[in-house]
This record gives structure tokens, C-alpha cells and sequence, in this order.
């Protein structure tokens, strides 16, 4: 499994930067910086928990809760994180198929968070998400080519051109065209996927939310998988906003890497950065966790006590404090600020420079 060479290399070259602090929000990163696809600033999304008969409300789950980030044109970042920590909730509340709480997402300038339904039905051509199961978001009822077809027959794409698209799109992905007939039990896991692909592609979108694509697959098929996603990318000049919980995954596919706790953002940086300089604990802790067969490149494990924290409830000050190998009095108290560590690499903690020279 091979990196592929993004696109959104030369655009994240001329911006260093890459993802202006939350207290920037709306300035859209530094002066002469090329403007992102999109631009996603302070996003949340609550979920109330309602109580007795008449559904009292008496607190909010806190899925997302300021996420703030610019994607590129092109490029791929990866979003990691334990499960539960709110990524799929962001890659679904930017695509408003969840309704955001607060915060604001700008899609090639454009703010689409209070877009009407109408208009974001336009938009949507360019926005697509591919799922995590298959399976359970294909209708069992409906043949592969319906499936591909029916976002084309929704926008109104005359049949011809349709059938065109069809037969093209399964071919891309490594269908075949009498697999069109087919209904979806009759593939494969990883063939599944690939129809959703195509049904994913159909429309030629700029932007797709990759939800987990590859984690109900078999290590196999996996690696075929994202290769494709990988060729279609360059292909289709694709930009990407990649879930997984595998970091491995992440890494192989993503240009930049965000990693979540508990509905918040707590390091950003290029994946090679990243893997190769972790400054966060909890990143730290999950890059000590994958296998590594070469005993010189080997992290000393570091297991975090506790489980997650309710995100009814978060922990006060940093949020990780209570799992937090380095944590200390300051922690509990005080949030700690989103500040870049180095160029590109964005943090939040407040003893990152110690816990980076301790890694190293
Ligand atoms: Fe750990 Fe403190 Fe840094 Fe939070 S701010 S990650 S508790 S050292």
C-alpha cells in the first residue's frame, strides 16, 4: 500500500499554516494563502438527554464541540480518534446530513450552514459521503445500476447520459458491466464498496467524507480499496476528509492528520509530522499502541488509565486530564489554547514542548 502524491501538496506549500486558531475563525488562514475547499470553524452538535414523561431536557451529549479546521483542494486529512470522539459526527454535520448546534461551514466560500433546503440540494452534487458499512446504506431492493443511477435520476441527468455514466462508473471501480443486474447481497463485502463508490462519484463531486470505508472490510481488501480511492483521487482531482480509527489507514492515504478526544480537535499537523513527532499525550498513547514489526522504530506503549469521560460531562480544563500520563494542577484548571508547535502543527496542551522532548 502505497502513498499516493496529493494534490494538495503545492496549495498546503504556499500555507504553512494550514488552519488558523479558532480565534481566527472567518479570517480563513494568512493573507495571500490560497482560500480552502472548505472551511469548517467552531462546529457543534448536541444531542439533548431528555428525562421522565414529558421529555424534560437536562443536558446536552457534546458529540462535537468546536471543531475548527480548513481543508485544501485536493489533499486528504485524516480525522482519528477512539470511537465516540466525534468524528463521524463532524464528517456528517459538515455535510449538514445532522444539523449542526453552532458553528459555521464554508464550502468554496460559501457559508452552507443555514443553506436552504433547496440549495443545499444543489450543492450536495458536490458533496458526497462513502460509509463505513456497505451493506446497511445500499437498498437491498435495487439493483447495482439503480443504485449508481438514482443520484443521477434525483439531479435530472437524462437517461441516456445516464446509462452512459453507469456503465462507466463500474468499469472505474473494477465492476463489471453485466454487474449492473446484480443486487447488492450478491457481491462481495469489498465489492460492496466499490459500489458505493461509484454511487458516490456519480454526480463528480469535489469533496468526499470517507466515513470509515475500509474498517468492515478484511485486511485483504482493504489495501485495494484505498489504493482505489487513492487513483481516483488524482483522477478526479478529489479532496477528501478521510474517519478512521486505524491509524495505520490514516496514514497511508492522509496528506495532514487531525486527531479528536472527546469532540474536540487536540492536534493537527502533515501525517508525516505527526507520526514521526507526536507533541500531544493522547496522539502519543495511540501511536503506541500500533504494531510495530521493527524493534529500533518500536514506541514504548503508553496505556491510558480510565475510560473516555461522558460527553455529558466533560472533564473541566483539558479535557484529557484524567487520563493524562503528564498531567498536572494547571491541567484541571485551565483549557488549554490550539497553538502551532511547529510550522503546520497545531496543538492543545499546555506542556507539549516537555511531552515532544520526552517522545523523542
Ligand atoms: Fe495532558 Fe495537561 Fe497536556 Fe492536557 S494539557 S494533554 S492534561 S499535559
Amino acid at each position: 500500500m502505497t502513498r499516493a502524491p496529493a494534490l494538495g501538496a503545492a496549495r498546503r506549500a504556499a500555507h504553512p499554516g494550514g488552519f488558523p486558531p479558532p480565534a481566527a475563525a472567518g479570517a480563513g488562514g494568512a493573507s495571500g494563502s490560497p482560500t480552502p475547499l472548505l472551511e469548517v470553524r467552531d462546529l457543534k452538535k448536541y444531542y439533548p438527554i431528555r428525562r421522565g414523561v414529558f421529555g424534560r431536557v437536562e443536558g446536552f451529549i457534546r458529540a462535537v464541540d468546536g471543531v475548527s479546521f480548513d481543508l485544501y483542494e485536493g489533499e486528504t486529512l485524516g480525522l482519528v480518534g477512539e470511537s465516540g470522539c466525534g468524528k463521524t459526527t463532524t464528517g456528517r454535520t459538515i455535510l449538514r446530513l445532522v444539523e449542526p448546534t453552532g458553528g459555521r461551514v464554508r464550502y468554496r466560500g460559501q457559508d452552507i450552514t443555514r443553506l436552504p433546503a433547496r440549495a443545499l440540494r444543489r450543492l450536495r452534487r458536490e458533496m458526497q459521503i462513502i460509509f463505513q458499512d456497505p451493506f446497511g446504506s445500499l437498498d437491498p431492493r435495487m439493483t447495482a445500476g439503480q443504485i449508481v443511477a438514482e443520484p443521477l435520476v434525483v439531479h435530472g441527468v437524462p437517461r441516456r447520459e445516464r446509462e452512459r455514466r453507469v456503465a462507466e462508473l463500474l468499469e472505474r471501480v473494477g465492476l463489471a458491466p453485466q454487474d449492473a443486474r446484480r443486487l447488492p447481497h450478491e457481491f462481495s463485502g469489498g465489492q460492496r464498496q466499490r459500489l458505493s463508490i461509484a454511487r458516490a462519484l456519480a454526480l463528480r463531486p469535489r469533496l468526499v467524507v470517507c466515513d470509515e470505508p475500509v474498517s468492515a472490510l478484511d485486511v485483504s481488501i482493504q489495501s485495494q480499496i484505498l489504493n482505489l480511492l487513492m487513483e481516483l483521487q488524482r483522477e478526479y482531482g478529489l479532496t477528501y476528509l478521510f474517519i478512521a480509527h486505524d491509524l495505520n489507514v490514516v496514514r497511508h492515504v492522509s496528506d495532514r492528520v487531525g486527531v479528536m478526544y472527546l469532540g474536540r480537535l487536540v492536534e493537527l499537523a502533515d501525517a508525516d509530522e505527526l507520526y514521526a513527532r507526536p507533541a500531544h499525550p493522547y496522539t502519543q498513547a495511540l501511536l503506541s499502541a500500533i504494531p510495530e514489526p521493527d524493534p529500533e522504530r518500536r514506541r514504548e506503549r503508553i496505556v491510558l488509565r480510565g475510560d473516555v469521560p461522558s460527553p455529558a460531562r466533560p472533564p473541566s480544563g483539558c479535557r484529557f486530564h484524567t487520563r493524562c500520563p503528564l498531567a498536572q494542577d494547571r491541567c484541571r484548571r485551565e483549557e488549554p489554547a490550539w497553538r502551532p508547535i511547529r510550522p503546520g502543527h497545531w496543538v492543545a496542551c499546555h506542556f507539549a514542548e516537555e511531552a515532544m522532548g520526552q517522545a523523542s
